[in-house]
C-alpha cells in the first residue's frame, strides 16, 4: 500500500508527500490554535525537510547512484535510492550533505537576522520572526540528524568513520549498536514527556524506526558479507569474519539491467566488457561482487 502521491519534480526527481504529513498539521495545530502560523510552519519544515533529502540526492548522483524519488514524511524525508556501495567516502559525503544544506540555509537566516537589525528591522515583525523560526527549524533539523543513531545521517558517518579503518560488516555492527542505546534514550526521553502530558505518541515513532530500520540494514550487510542475519549471541557481539572471498557462482548471475528501480550501481550493461583494469576478478566474480557493493570499476566514457 502506497500512501504517497506525487507533487512534483526537483532536478528531475519526482518528490511524493506521505498522507501522514497531515499528522504534523495536526500535531501543530493541537499544540498552537494559530491556523496561519500552522501552515507557515508547516510550509517552512516540509522546504526544508525538501532541501535536505536534495543535498544527499544530488551527492549521491554525483557519484552515479540513482535516486528513484524523495518521499516526505511528517519527521523527516526519505530518498529512495540504489544501494550506496561499502565506502567511506561516499557513504561519509552522502550522509553529511543533508545536515550540511539545514547548516547552510541557517547561516544565511542568522546573515539575514544582522542584516536585518543593521536595517533597523523590529524585532517583532513577520521577517524577523520567519527568520527567527527558520534558523531554529534548520538548527533543530540538522543537528537531530545528525545523533549517531544509524541509519540516520550521523549514524552513516559513524560507520562510514569506523569503516575507514575496520571491515565494513564489523563498523556496521558498532554504528548499530551505538544506535541502539541512542534510540532507548529517545524512546525514555518521550515516555518521560508523554508523561508528563508534553509529548505526542508520535515522538515514539522515531525510536522505533532507528531500531528496526538499522536492523533490516544491519541484516543485509550480515548476509551480503556471508554471515548470519542475527549476528553472535543475539546481535550484540561482531559476527564471525566473513570466511573467504566469495567464489563465482556456478552459473552466471541474470542480467538485472532491467530491474527498474534499482540503480546504475547494479547495471552490467554500463561495464565495459573485457576491461583491463578489472585486475584479478573474471567478469562473473566482478559482476558477482557488483551487485551487491556497487561499481567498482569507473563508469564507460562519454562517446
Ligand atoms: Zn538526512
Amino acid at each position: 500500500m502506497n500512501l504517497s502521491f506525487k507533487i512534483g519534480n526537483a532536478f528531475g526527481i519526482p518528490v511524493r508527500i506521505h498522507a501522514t504529513f497531515l499528522l504534523l498539521i495536526y500535531v501543530l495545530y493541537i499544540s498552537t490554535p494559530d491556523p496561519l502560523l500552522v501552515l507557515g510552519a508547516t510550509g517552512v519544515s516540509f522546504g526544508c525537510v525538501l532541501l535536505h533529502e536534495l543535498g544527499h540526492s544530488l551527492v549521491a548522483r554525483n557519484f552515479g547512484l540513482r535516486v528513484a524519488d524523495i518521499t516526505l514524511w511528517p519527521l523527516g524525508g526519505i530518498a529512495r535510492m540504489s544501494e550506496i556501495p561499502e565506502n567511506s567516502r561516499i557513504e561519509g559525503l552522502i550522509a553529511i550533505a543533508g545536515p550540511a544544506v539545514n547548516f547552510a540555509l541557517a547561516g544565511l537566516a542568522i546573515l539575514g537576522l544582522f542584516a536585518g537589525h543593521a536595517l533597523g528591522l523590529e524585532d517583532d515583525s513577520l521577517p524577523h520572526g520567519f527568520l527567527l523560526v527558520f534558523t531554529g527549524i534548520n538548527l533543530a533539523q540538522g543537528g537531530f540528524n545528525l545523533l549517531p543513531a544509524f541509519p540516520m545521517d550521523g549514524g552513516r558517518l559513524l560507520r562510514a568513520f569506523l569503516g575507514r579503518k575496520r571491515d565494513w560488516l564489523r563498523a556496521t555492527e558498532s554504528a548499530v549498536r551505538v544506535g541502539r542505546i541512542v534510540a532507548l534514550l529517545l524512546l525514555i526521553g518521550a515516555l518521560l514527556l508523554m508523561r508528563e502530558g508534553r509529548g505526542s505518541c508520535i515522538l515514539m515513532l522515531i525510536p522505533l524506526f532507528i531500531w528496526f530500520e538499522g536492523t533490516r540494514e544491519l541484516w543485509g550487510v550480515r548476509l551480503r558479507h556471508g554471515a548470519t542475519p542475527f549476528g553472535a549471541g543475539f546481535g550484540f557481539r561482531p559476527s564471525a569474519p566473513t570466511p573467504s572471498a566469495p567464489s563465482a557462482p556456478a552459473a552466471p548471475l541474470p542480467d538485472t539491467a532491467d530491474a527498474g528501480e534499482r540503480g546504475v550501481a547494479r547495471r552490467p550493461q554500463l561495464w565495459q566488457k573485457g576491461d583491463p583494469r578489472a585486475g584479478g576478478f573474471n567478469e562473473d566474480q566482478v559482476r558477482w561482487l557488483e551487485a551487491y557493493r556497487g561499481r567498482l570499476r569507473p563508469p564507460p566514457e562519454e562517446p
